[in-house]
């Protein structure tokens, strides 16, 4: 029998420990629940006729959906009629594949809209080294096909959401460490051309096209299918540390000099207000040959992983909560082995808005290493000032790109990957424009560029500083498409002959 006097000690003790769990805890418990119950789907299914994007920030009406057929001939017999059919009536055509762009990239107004999904087959060659793939497949498609062959995608996005042929025309990058834009995956590509003909580019065959139609916005034709270069998947350790901002760079330089072969990498900044972007937590993702590759599995916790990080929109309380909960608790939960596979394969749904009143925007910017410290000085002062809700910045590490024409990576670059939440107003899209502006004239100012597939924010003036081969680029696409057949808004606003500085 416990004597009396300890007895209340015991329970004194209890209660004290309970009460400092739920002061500690229930704060967090409660916040979550009530993200989650105010998390409702609420995305709009779209009336006939019309199309949008993801940011659902572009609905506009068209005069057709056209599906593409399964089958490749019929595909392409009837793809080549629709051509020439737009080029005697005047149609414009825009391509969408997963439509994961922002700025209607895939849309023109009262245009026929391409709607590439369908269009998903692929093989491996016999060696593994090549993938052949049809431009509407997705990653999320892609990535398990290759799994049953040891193989897996050597450059793209850090989300499986979207399709070969979208990647290829923004030029998409990810977070394997030290590579080039997805381009300099590509061996080659099928284009079928405004007036219906079907060329094969390459290094070495229709070179300036090649260069063109990656990176091109689908401004130079459909690209039908892909060449596509793919690489072992493997078995990797995750290495995570956090430094304070300032000494990152010579931190991270030092670790990579002493295990040079790291395969992903990718640093998030603390987006917490009151240490807004002053530490930093990475990433390391090492080759680890001692067991057996993990195989694919669906990712675990989402329901939490998501109201984690949607408590962050709107809330300091919500971003401090999850730099601890990223930097404390997901890293026990998630381990330290993972297959290349599986990193890769992780849908953008899990965490992207569906309520009616906000959404979500992305920004990029891509700074040379030797200044990307000072841009970030920058970032940190714009932001606030324009009340920008920032939910997530990554830091990336880019290679020269030396296939594009409208090349954003022209040097080795720091990417700053910007995810905001706004309102869906034009008084929240206005102050966004004027946020986006800044930071533009900031990239630039540190010898940058910003990223092309978002809102269509940037002045003329800014797109021609930030890419000074932009005319070219827009000459160029009127030589191969002289009745201007693909067309799209990023065209519309900012590639026609007469317009000079749109505003
Ligand atoms: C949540 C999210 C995360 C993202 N992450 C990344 C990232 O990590 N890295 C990165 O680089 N980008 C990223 N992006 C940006 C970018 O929009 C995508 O990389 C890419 O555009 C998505 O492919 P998609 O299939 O959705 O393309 P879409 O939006 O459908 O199309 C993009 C462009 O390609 C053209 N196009 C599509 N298919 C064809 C075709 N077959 N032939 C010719 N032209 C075609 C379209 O006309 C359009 O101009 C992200 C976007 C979102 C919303």
């Amino acid at each position: 029998m416990i004597p009396r006097k300890w007895r209340t000690w015991l329970w004194m003790s209890l209660a004290a420990g309970l009460a400092l769990v739920v002061l500690t805890v229930g704060p967090a418990m409660l916040h979550l629940v009530r993200v989650t119950w105010n998390d409702a789907d609420q995305i709009e299914v779209l009336p006939p006729g019309y199309v949008d994007d993801v940011s659902r920030m572009n609905k506009t009406k068209v005069s057709e959906v056209w599906e593409i057929p399964l089958d490749e001939q019929a595909a392409e017999q009837q793809l080549r009629e629709l051509l020439v059919k737009a080029q005697a009536d005047g149609l414009r055509i825009s391509i969408a594949g997963a439509r994961h762009s922002m700025g209607g990239h895939t849309i023109y107004p009262g245009g026929v809209s391409i709607n590439m999904l369908p269009f998903n087959r692929m093989k491996l060659n016999p060696s593994g080294t090549i993938l052949h793939v049809q431009a509407g497949a997705r990653w999320s498609e892609i990535i398990p096909y290759l799994e049953q062959h040891g193989r897996s995608v050597e450059v793209m996005q850090s989300d499986n959401s979207f399709t070969v042929g979208g990647s290829l025309s923004v030029n998409c990058h990810g977070w394997q460490y030290g590579r080039p834009p997805i381009a300099s995956t590509v061996e080659s590509f099928r284009l079928m051309k405004a007036d219906g003909t079907i060329v094969r580019c390459s290094r070495g065959e229709n070179k300036e096209l090649f260069s063109l139609a990656l990176g091109g916005y689908g401004l130079f034709g459909i690209i039908l299918d892909v060449e596509l270069r793919v690489v072992a998947n493997e078995r990797l350790r995750l290495e995570q540390y956090i430094v304070p901002v300032d000494g990152a760079l010579a931190s991270f330089e030092r670790k990579i000099l002493e295990k040079p072969d790291v395969r992903m990498v990718y640093a998030r900044l603390n987006i917490s207000p009151d240490k807004l972007f002053q530490e930093v937590i990475i990433s390391m993702f090492f080759p680890d040959p001692s067991g057996e590759i993990p195989g694919l599995e669906e990712p675990g916790s989402m329901k939490l992983r998501r109201a984690v990080f949607r408590g962050s929109a709107a809330s300091a309380y919500g971003k401090k909560l999850r730099w601890e909960a990223e930097t404390k608790i997901q890293p026990l939960l998630a381990g330290s082995i993972f297959s290349r596979n599986q990193l890769l394969n992780e849908s953008a749904d899990w965490y992207l808005d569906r309520s009616m009143d906000s959404t979500d925007i992305l920004h990029e910017y891509f700074i040379p290493r030797a200044t990307a410290g000072s841009f970030l000085g920058e970032m940190r002062q714009i932001i606030p000032k324009h009340r920008g809700d920032v939910l997530n910045v990554t830091v990336r590490d880019i290679n020269t790109d030396p296939d594009t024409f409208l090349r954003y990576a022209d040097q080795p670059v720091s990417a700053f990957v910007l995810f905001f939440s706004q309102s869906r107003t034009p008084a929240a899209d206005a102050r966004m424009r004027d946020m986006t502006r800044e930071m533009i004239d900031a990239s630039i100012r540190h010898g940058g560029r910003y990223y092309l597939p978002y809102r269509l924010h940037a002045t003329g003036d800014q797109l021609h500083r930030a890419y000074p081969q932009a005319r070219s680029f827009f000459d160029l696409k009127r030589q191969h498409d002289p009745r201007e057949t693909f067309q799209n808004q990023f065209y519309l606003r900012y590639g026609g002959q007469t317009v000079g500085d749109p505003e």
